[in-house]
């Protein structure tokens, strides 16, 4: 597990999700109101990930004000700045709705859950423990990696 801890606010929502994706542990926070943010990042030891600059100013050493406006701009500006390096074998560790760590399964129970052609080809099957969604690495995880693994090579 990536060492450091996250939570976003409701604007970095899709940053969140794909923070995930690299096997971060970050927590959501949509609530409009900021108070409880500062209790969970407190409680938790996590840092605030915000695109709000007065709030960022008045819990300087709780948050981060986040620059980027895409997603993957604000990624790279979390992933260079916090984890330094390429971790890869964090990659898709996480479910990316419910942030658990995912579980391996056999791939004889995951039978009739996936559509046949998904059972067919791939051998490797996880499941996230709350949700129960299932996954592997197909075309859609080949997408991410590929996402990831340029978050430390391209420009700027
Ligand atoms: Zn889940």
């Amino acid at each position: 597990m990536t060492e450091v801890r996250f939570v976003v606010d409701g604007m970095l929502l899709g940053l969140g999700r794909w923070l995930r994706f690299l096997g971060c542990d970050v927590v959501c926070f949509e609530e409009r109101r900021k108070s409880g943010l500062v209790r969970l990042a407190t409680g938790e030891g996590r840092i605030i990930l915000s695109k709000d600059t007065k709030f960022c100013a008045e819990h300087a050493s709780l948050s981060v004000y986040i620059k980027g406006e895409t997603v993957r701009e604000q990624l790279r500006e979390v992933a260079r700045r916090f984890l330094k390096k390429a971790q890869p074998e964090f990659y898709l560790t996480r479910c990316s709705r419910c942030n658990e760590i995912l579980q391996k399964v056999e791939k004889a129970s995951v039978r009739g859950l996936v559509p046949d052609y998904v059972f067919e080809k791939h051998q490797a099957f996880r499941q996230c423990p709350v949700c129960h969604r299932l996954y592997w690495d197909g075309d859609h995880a080949r997408n991410i990696r590929k996402v990831l693994d340029a978050l430390w090579t391209e420009k700027p």
